[in-house]
């Protein structure tokens, strides 16, 4: 099944208590500041069924026609179709969205890939995983995910600090399980389920935890409360701020107060093995979507220098075309590692196809470990004057508007008008609150650096650069040691093994 735009936001018209800038929201889809991303995801809803677009955002199966986003990845073909897919939304737009469902909804096939391990674990949950999978597809919902707590003090063991700083089961009944406890969550307040599952955490000797916990969270259920960041939408003109005003993606602190999750939502509890199993898989597919969105950033930071080089004539000089080259080579090597690990992609344990994940994980650790020294070197090429310009109204303005046409035009191709736009957009890029605010996302929407290179650690092959030394160096075999030359590390359940025995 896929929805219309329309579907979508009566689906989040459920009551739920969304408040923002001392502000309770009466409705989501309405409020300025949460409009422009609403209206953005009811519009990918509706490039689903628009003759233009359907062919690209759509599969069709033996299920019938579904979102490909949603689509589980089989084959390579597969992979490009999603990015095409990607691109396309964000061509439409002009911008980037990156929370809009298709960089979290892997999260869900990972859990696919590990059916099996979390029914060994305990087998009580395993048809539900398999339910949800299906549901995604069938139902087409707005799925984001759930990781962080507010965690506290963390010197002090969890038991010796309010409870709720991590979100955890309070009581069991019938029909399900109570959390307490919060989450932050990007794109919660006009979503409809999150996958909520414990954010990173050392489980020391525990085998057993009420923190323990995963489930989809039906974001319109009673009890949660969405206490959002304020936006940037609306607080200077469009005209000024162009990707404020429009791409802004909302977080909020998601307060569960004593909220039910049914029996049939829960993925696992208790077992701190499976909550680690689970982190350790979690991105394996979604880091693709993620990293794809600092393509189409690399692409802006280029598209908005370059314009303001040609604009200036200062692109001819060598200096600066050894500049450009240089953001040309972070944009080339995101766009090799994502074109690499679709072309030597992997089954996964449950015969999925997933992105080279060796090449996957370095990738997003490329992308995001660069971004702020392109966005300086972008910066940089832009020149002083996105700091510098005055707003539209002064353009617009008969006393001030003739003296800001003299000095902004800058030749029969460039004219005020073009010069002005161009040097918002570079400040709304480079310089504004959302920027900062994007490079802030780019750091953590998808956990913290320090997760992304233990991500890389885990699988990567270090089996091939030792054989070659112990070659290269005339080693003898005893070096090689139990721990390598075995299966790829990418090989979860290997992976899963190491973890448990510690
Ligand atoms: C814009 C934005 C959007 C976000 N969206 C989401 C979302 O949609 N869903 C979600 O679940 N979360 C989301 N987050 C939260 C994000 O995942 C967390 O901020 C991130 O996991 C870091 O957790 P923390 O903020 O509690 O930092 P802390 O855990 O306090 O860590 C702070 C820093 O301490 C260091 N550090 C901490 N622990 C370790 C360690 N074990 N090893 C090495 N260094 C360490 C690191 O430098 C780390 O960056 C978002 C965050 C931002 C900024």
């Amino acid at each position: 099944m896929i929805r219309t735009g329309a579907d979508y936001k009566d689906s989040i018209r459920d009551g739920r208590e969304v408040y923002v800038n001392g502000e309770k929201v009466a409705d989501v889809t309405l409020h300025p500041q949460f409009k422009p991303l609403v209206d953005i995801r009811a519009r990918i809803y509706d490039m689903a069924h628009d003759p233009a677009t359907r062919d690209a955002m759509t599969v069709t199966d033996s299920g019938g026609v579904n979102a490909i986003a949603n689509a589980l990845p089989y084959s390579q073909a597969d992979w490009w179709a999603k990015r095409r897919a990607a691109d396309l939304v964000m061509d439409t737009f002009g911008g980037v969205v990156t929370r809009v469902g298709d960089e979290t909804v892997g999260e869900m096939w990972s859990l696919f890939d590990g059916a099996e391990v979390l029914s060994e674990i305990d087998p009580q949950f395993a048809a539900n995983i398999g339910r949800h999978i299906n549901r995604v597809l069938t139902e087409d919902p707005f799925h984001i995910s759930a990781n962080t707590d507010p965690k506290g003090d963390r010197r002090r063991p969890m038991q010796d600090q309010d409870p709720d700083m991590r979100l955890h089961v309070v009581r069991e009944t019938d029909a399900g399980i109570i959390v307490c406890g919060a989450k932050f969550e990007t794109a919660a307040a006009y979503a409809n389920q999150a996958y909520t599952k414990p954010t990173i955490a050392n489980w020391g000797d525990d085998d057993l935890s009420p923190y323990a916990v995963g489930f989809i969270c039906d974001l319109g259920a009673r009890g949660l409360k969405f206490i959002c960041r304020t936006g940037f939408a609306g607080r200077a003109s469009a005209e000024d701020y162009p990707l404020s005003n429009r791409f802004d993606e909302i977080e909020s602190l998601v307060v569960f107060d004593n909220v039910l999750i049914p029996w049939e939502n829960v993925l696992f509890y208790r077992h701190t093995r499976a909550a680690s199993y689970v982190y350790a898989t979690l991105h394996r597919y979604s880091a693709f979507a993620f990293t794809q969105r600092s393509l189409k950033l690399a692409d802006m930071l280029i598209g908005a220098a370059l314009f303001n080089l040609r604009q200036t004539g200062l692109d001819h000089l060598q200096a600066v075309q050894e500049k450009l080259a240089t953001l040309a080579i972070y944009r080339e090597g995101i766009n090799a590692h994502l074109t690499g690990a679709i072309a030597l992609a992997e089954r996964s344990p449950a015969g999925l196809m997933m992105p080279n994940q060796s090449l996957l994980y370095a990738g997003r650790v490329l992308a995001s470990s660069q971004l702020p020294q392109m966005m300086q070197l972008a910066r940089e090429l832009c020149g002083g004057q996105i700091g510098l310009t005055p707003d539209a109204a002064s353009f617009a303005h008969p006393d001030t508007g003739p003296w800001l046409e003299k000095y902004y035009r800058l030749n029969d191709e460039w004219l005020a008008e073009d010069r002005r736009k161009l040097m918002a957009f570079a400040r709304d890029l480079l310089n504004s609150d959302y920027a900062g605010h994007r490079l802030s996302f780019q750091l953590f929407a998808q956990s913290p650096p320090y997760a992304h290179l233990a991500a890389v650690y885990q699988n990567f092959d270090w089996d091939g650069p030792l054989a070659f030394v112990k070659h290269a160096a005339g080693l003898s075999d005893r070096v090689m040691g139990k721990e390598t030359l075995t299966q790829h590390n990418s090989d979860t359940s290997k992976w899963f093994a190491t973890q448990t025995a510690r």
